[in-house]
């Protein structure tokens, strides 16, 4: 896998580290994490989950 460095990842926030946690399974430091989510270049992982939970 090459560098994730720059994508855009979903995630939710936990509000008690305020840490991410994204859909493809990264957490993310609440101060490196960008706010508000940009949309693009977006994780295609996290796309994939994304994609996933909706069609269920
Ligand atoms: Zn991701």
């Amino acid at each position: 896998m090459g560098s994730n460095k720059g994508l855009v990842h979903r995630g939710s926030k936990s509000w008690w580290t305020g840490d991410v946690k994204t859909l493809c399974g990264l957490i993310i430091p609440g101060r490196d994490a960008k706010s508000p989510w940009l949309t693009s270049p977006a994780c295609p992982q996290c796309e994939a989950v994304l994609e996933a939970r909706k069609r269920k």
